[in-house]
């Protein structure tokens, strides 16, 4: 038994009358050779983050076509999370000083997991570098096994990198979101992009009174602008730089700003990021800051769909899954032009880059002055992400993987 909610199947037929009947024929050619041969998902969060969310969709999609997917989550303490978390902004470039305890504490946690989890499934995908470690548990003989990054490592700490490296290197296979993120390794190295599940709760349709009603109970006035950004409570995420643009863009629009998020289980830093995004908002009844469960599509769904402009301040991004749910649902976004950001934001044409606080509210100020364009953005966003960011051409790329890394065993 998987310990994660895997959430409810959506038949193929709902997804041919949105993407057409060919799309899904492709996923059913695909699929065929691969069924009854098993594949493992293992990431380090069931719930909070991009990873949690695309796995949540993609269980259900490849059960839909017989593949005998599972995903299992790694489990470690909070000396573990702090360690990875650190390990995490080093990758993004920040600066670390490493304590040699780090890595005993990370090998040790890798370790048990690797004598819990089930390692010997035909394909193994472990995403990220948390249970990188795992391979050390690849069975003699071999099954396949791919290592799944989501992390922008365009810049990565020297010393991090140093010791992942030494086990990613020993896959069969590394995937990328971006391909900038490439590294130098002996194995061969995949374009990914993430995805969004059209259908699912946090991005199919929803029934006005619903959003309305999400408005209302956020205390949220449905009749001024909403700027908008979703995010994890982390500082990698800018939620202080969203409220310093949305001060700028306050002496010309009489606008407000919802910035609302829950936390993922292997991010420890949430509650103090979160106290100093309340610090700055200072009281302002224009500035909603939003504690959401862990779970609540529905929710990011309607203040998404509410919002006159979606925002992605990020400072450094792996991809930024919020950027292609606010598109497909054809928002105007203003984001930071950094990691996988830019294959969504196409500048000028489905959305607008910024590169600092005041660049971020000068492209505000100037889709709030100009509704057409801003509409127009967002369709060419909603075309762009059904042509490329869509859950069902993740998986056909995933199997397409498979039948590779099968041919060349
Ligand atoms: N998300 C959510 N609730 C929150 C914050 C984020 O459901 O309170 C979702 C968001 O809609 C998106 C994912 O979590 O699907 C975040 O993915 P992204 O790639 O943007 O960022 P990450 O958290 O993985 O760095």
């Amino acid at each position: 038994m998987s310990e994660v909610a895997i959430a409810t199947r959506i038949p193929l037929h709902d997804y041919a009358a949105l993407l057409g009947e060919e799309e899904i024929d492709e996923l059913r050619v695909l699929a065929k050779p691969l069924r009854g041969r098993s594949i493992e998902m293992i990431n380090s969060t069931a719930v909070g983050g991009g990873v949690a969310e695309i796995l949540n969709r993609l269980l259900p999609l490849a059960e839909e076509l017989e593949l005998d997917m599972r995903w299992d989550v790694m489990t470690g303490g909070d000396d573990f999370y702090n360690v990875t978390k650190s390990f995490h902004n080093a990758l993004h470039g920040a600066p670390y000083h490493p304590d040699p305890k780090d890595f005993e504490i990370f090998l040790a946690c890798n370790e048990r997991n690797r004598a819990r989890l089930p390692l010997d499934a035909e394909f193994m995908i472990i995403h990220d570098p948390q249970p990188a470690a795992l391979i050390d548990g690849r069975p003699n003989g071999g099954n396949h096994w791919a290592w799944r990054c989501h992390i922008d490592l365009s810049h990565p700490n020297g010393v991090v990198w140093n010791f992942l490296d030494k086990f990613v290197a020993r896959y069969e296979a590394a995937m990328f979101s971006s391909p900038e993120f490439s590294r130098n390794l002996p194995i061969p190295q995949y374009l990914f992009y993430p995805a969004i599940d059209p259908l699912s709760e946090k991005n199919r349709d929803l029934d006005a009174n619903f959003i309305a009603q999400t408005l209302a109970h956020y205390r949220i006035d449905p009749h001024r602008p909403i700027l908008t950004q979703i995010s994890r409570f982390d500082r990698l995420k800018d939620p202080v730089g969203v409220i310093r643009a949305y001060r700028i863009v306050k002496r010309y629009f009489d606008c407000q700003v919802v910035l609302a998020g829950g936390s993922a289980s292997d991010d420890p830093e949430g509650a103090v990021v979160l106290q100093e995004v309340l610090r700055e908002a200072d009281g302002d009844p224009d500035i909603h800051v939003i504690e959401l469960p862990a779970w609540a599509p529905l929710e990011v769904n309607a203040l998404q769909r509410a919002s006159t402009i979606v925002i992605q301040k990020s400072l450094r991004e792996g991809f930024g899954l919020t950027v292609s749910e606010a598109l497909w649902k054809k928002k105007p976004v203003v984001a930071s032009a950094v990691g996988g950001i830019p294959v969504q934001v196409i500048h000028k044409h489905t959305g607008l880059l910024a590169h600092s606080v005041e660049g971020t509210a000068y492209q505000i100020r100037f889709l709030l002055s100009h509704p057409e364009i801003a509409a127009k953005l967002g369709e060419h966003g909603h075309k762009h992400v059904k042509e490329n960011f869509l859950i069902t051409q993740k998986l056909k790329r995933y199997m397409t993987l498979f039948l590779a890394m099968s041919r060349g065993s």
